[in-house]
């Protein structure tokens, strides 16, 4: 059962608005499990934990930007972890209970895909202070060919 809701927090449509048919149609079933059903990688699993290749991480399911490799930082936590989106209103954030914990959630404020997860205060040595632990099989680099 897909758990992604078809409005954002505030009440709106997300901008792209695809069938779930057609969804399970283009992903693979990893992804699909990830981004429409809110799962998670396993830890060191994913392609993009340790890449340090420059460009920008689109949404995997709609193609949209979202983080640029500037702002992803080695957290050793198993998932690729950025500091901050790639602007503000790129993603969106959900209060997330699941599993006994409170966590916020982020999700493609495009498609309403599930991309990970953010946390604060941890104390990362980064400009923000946050880290958005997203699933590399929510995102496609596309690499700008810069070092
Ligand atoms: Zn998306």
């Amino acid at each position: 059962m897909p758990t992604v809701d078809a409005q954002r927090p505030d009440g709106t449509p997300y901008p792209i608005a695809v069938s779930e048919s057609t969804w399970q149609e283009r992903l693979d079933p990893v992804a699909y499990a990830v981004l429409r059903e809110a799962g998670t990688e396993p830890a060191w699993s994913g392609e993009y934990v340790d890449t340090k290749a420059h460009g920008v991480y689109s949404c995997r399911a709609c193609g949209i930007e979202l983080f640029r490799s500037d702002a992803k930082f080695d957290s050793h936590c198993g998932w690729p972890s950025f500091y901050t989106p790639l602007a503000g209103d790129a993603v969106v954030e959900i209060k997330d209970t699941s599993h006994g914990m409170l966590r916020v959630e982020v999700r493609c404020a495009s498609c309403g895909s599930h991309l990970g997860h953010v946390f604060s205060g941890e104390g990362y040595a980064t400009p923000t202070d946050l880290r958005y632990c997203i699933n590399s099989v929510s995102l496609t680099l596309e690499p700008d060919g810069q070092e």
